[in-house]
């Protein structure tokens, strides 16, 4: 890795992983390695880090020279105030376990500096923004786009890795790289779950005993729904039923959405003839929880 340049802070003696808190330092250090010719990979998150975060970076370790972690819980993605207060933080444990990965930069800005008071610009992909989690979190996607678009400019990674539990978000990624020519290659990592296949989550830590136990019927109700495709099944309308009924009848989760939609564009599919996505969320006690699966036309 070289030197350490002084505006980094090398917080454990043995390893010098960097922790930046400055856009602009983060950018130098990241300038400094693009000019050696090092390659980055990059995994933003917001922290409270779990196996599924843990996965990327271990993805990223393997495909680049040097690995950025970024932990920012970004106000402009809560619809919320009390949501975004609520949200589970804890930079001192994440630190710690990224240091024990062997990360070589942690980027942990505070939200002033990335989005100081006169902040004004906005990222918006209109239609992508308009299916399954749109309507229930208005303004959030806006929220994605500028702060990763932000943070590609100051770590410039030559990879950035993104997981697929947060489908929409991973689509909304991919279309901003495309349609901007972003110099960036965004790999999709697929979602790790605990052993009763409730996908990973910082949210999960909010859950009381009970509601944790409930909460993989969402997972079992996207399961269904898969099955019911794979007998056959070629009718959305049937299959959304299948999926809302399972979360209804084993669950207290209150559902946003038990969705049929198509992998790309994320349209809702009418009858399903190729690939396709089901995707659901809803709340339960103050957690949202969401959730996808995907079915291929070789398996239907
Ligand atoms: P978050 O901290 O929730 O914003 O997530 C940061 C990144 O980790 C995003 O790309 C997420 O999709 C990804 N991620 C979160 N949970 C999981 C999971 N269970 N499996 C795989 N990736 C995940």
């Amino acid at each position: 890795m070289g030197t350490v340049p002084t505006w980094t802070v090398p917080i454990f003696q043995n390893f010098a992983m960097h922790l930046l808190k400055h856009p602009r330092e983060m950018q130098r250090l990241a300038k400094s390695w693009r000019q050696s010719g090092k390659s980055v990979g990059f995994i933003p998150t917001m922290g409270s880090l779990h196996a599924g975060h843990l996965s990327l970076v271990e993805a990223s370790k393997n495909g680049n020279d040097l690995t950025v972690v970024s932990i920012f819980v970004n106000p402009a993605q809560f619809e919320s105030a009390e949501d975004f207060q609520n949200y589970p933080k804890n930079l001192a444990n994440d630190l710690e376990i990224l240091q024990g990965k062997n990360v070589e930069a942690v980027f942990a800005p505070e939200a002033v500096e990335m989005f100081p008071m006169d902040y004004e610009t906005t990222v918006s992909l209109e239609k992508l923004s308009g299916y399954l989690c749109g309507p229930f979190r208005p303004g959030h996607f806006r929220g994605v786009a500028a702060v990763v678009l932000k943070l590609f400019h100051l770590v410039l990674p030559a990879r950035a890795y993104f997981g697929e539990k947060d489908y929409q978000q991973l689509r909304i990624i991919q279309k901003m790289v495309q349609d901007l020519s972003l110099d960036v290659e965004i790999v999709d990592c697929p979602t790790i779950r605990e052993k009763d296949g409730l996908a990973m989550s910082s949210r999960n830590s909010l859950l009381s005993k009970d509601e944790r136990k409930e909460a993989v019927v969402l997972y079992q109700a996207l399961g269904k729904g898969k099955e019911a495709i794979l007998r056959g099944e070629k009718d959305a309308a049937g299959i959304k039923k299948i999926m809302r009924e399972t979360v209804v009848r084993f669950s207290s989760i209150a559902l946003d959405y038990a969705e049929v939609s198509h992998p790309v564009t994320l349209e809702p599919l009418r009858t399903i003839n190729s690939d396709a996505l089901l995707a659901a969320a809803g709340r339960i006690g103050k957690v949202r929880l969401i959730d996808n699966v995907r079915v291929r036309s070789r398996q239907a």
